[in-house]
């Protein structure tokens, strides 16, 4: 109807403000589980199991290792900023560990139903409790909702059922199960190469076989063998870069350093030509993406690869904590951070370097 005039403004219910915050960082299965498997590693696990069940709207199960949830801890977990991992706002600029607001298993909690299993090593049993809407819930109406103690290891198991139950427009803007299964065993897969020394497994609830399956404590390049398999592994390099130049490690003064910063990255060669580049980005061990990164490492193949070739790479990039704004956008997936250009200057120096040295080299060897 036309014109009806100014119409009143009213305050959202708490419970609405927290589920329109939770869509924002929860966008489908595969997110939530990429802040599942950084609580995880957070934690300090060397073993992490995902079950899947209906692309992981049906359920999405973690099983860690780590260091486990005190008990007291337990009835504040879901809320909304309860962390381990920040006190003040200058930690922000020091944060070495994934998560930092508290944010992630409240979202998850305000949009699926939400299991935890825990257990410490100092504790003798351990404990399991039920959340929804940010707060510990009874698993039947009329009976406690505090943590009940249960057989269990040490680590944690979480466990997601009905995601997106309660945002139904979430809900349809999902693709089929097999299209969200995909992702999370890319999100999967992805955690694997970088964290070789964590042994993962991925499998559909109910499946014997995982579809993702690594060891621990192999290296990266390894990783990349098991799951991108022998047609890359046997055409990787391999480079590092750093801010520190040789002049800077000699000299006896201390020069405050602007931004300190190294990289590693693994590269598929010229023999290599996929028609779909596959790139895989940690920026201080979070799985992100930069547009400006792709491209500019795209640019230097142009020049390495036949028209409508695509290589493999994977960047892990670890940059001053100081210089890192992580805090720009909720799913902590874009990564603004100082002297970029510089930066990936310097990183596609070495890795054209590299590209054409290895290029020249096997030349030379025909030649021979
Ligand atoms: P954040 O990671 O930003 O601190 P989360 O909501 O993801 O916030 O987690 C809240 C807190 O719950 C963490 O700070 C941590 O103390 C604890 N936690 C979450 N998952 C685990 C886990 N798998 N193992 C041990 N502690 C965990
Ligand atoms: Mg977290």
């Amino acid at each position: 109807s036309p014109s009806l005039g100014p119409q009143p403004i009213r305050r959202l219910e708490q419970s609405v403000i927290n589920r329109i915050a939770a869509g924002e960082i929860i966008h489908r299965p595969a997110s939530a589980l990429k802040e599942l498997i950084e609580n995880s590693l957070d934690a300090g696990s060397t073993s992490i199991r995902v079950t899947v069940k209906d692309g992981g709207m049906k359920l999405l199960q973690i099983q860690d290792n780590g260091s486990g949830i005190r008990r007291d801890d337990i009835p504040i977990l879901a809320e909304r900023f309860t962390t381990s991992k920040l006190a003040t706002f200058s930690d922000l600029s020091r944060l070495t560990t994934y998560g930092f607001r508290g944010e992630a298993l409240a979202s998850i909690s305000y949009v699926a139903h939400m299991t935890v299993v825990t257990k410490t090593k100092a504790d003798s049993c351990a404990w399991k409790a039920y959340y929804g809407d940010g707060a510990l819930v009874p698993t039947k109406a009329g009976t406690s909702a505090d943590p009940k103690p249960c057989a269990g290891n040490d680590g944690t198991m979480i466990t997601v059922e009905n995601l997106f139950y309660n945002t139904p427009t979430r809900l349809s803007a999902l693709r089929s199960s097999s299209e969200e299964y995909g992702r999370i065993l890319d999100v999967v897969t992805k955690y694997a190469i970088h964290n070789p020394h964590v042994s993962f497994t991925c499998r559909k609830a109910g499946s014997s076989a995982p579809d993702v399956s690594t060891p621990s404590g192999s290296t990266t390049a390894q990783a990349i063998r098991l799951l991108y398999g022998q047609s890359i592994a046997k055409e990787l390099l391999h480079m590092t870069a750093s801010s520190h130049s040789p002049e800077n490690d000699e000299g006896g003064e201390e020069i405050p350093e602007k931004s300190s910063w190294d990289a590693e990255a693994h590269f598929t060669n010229a023999n290599y030509q996929a028609k779909k580049l596959v790139f895989l980005l940690f920026i201080n061990h979070r799985l992100v993406e930069s547009t400006k990164i792709r491209k500019a490492v795209e640019a230097v193949y142009t020049g390495i690869l036949p028209k409508g070739a695509s290589p493999f790479v994977y960047v892990s990039l670890n940059i001053d904590p100081r210089s890192v704004d992580v805090n720009v956008h909720p799913t902590k997936r874009e990564v603004h951070f100082l002297n970029d250009d510089e930066i990936i200057e310097r990183i596609c120096d070495v890795l054209q370097e590299k590209l054409v040295g290895q290029s020249q080299s096997r030349v030379f060897e025909y030649q021979v």
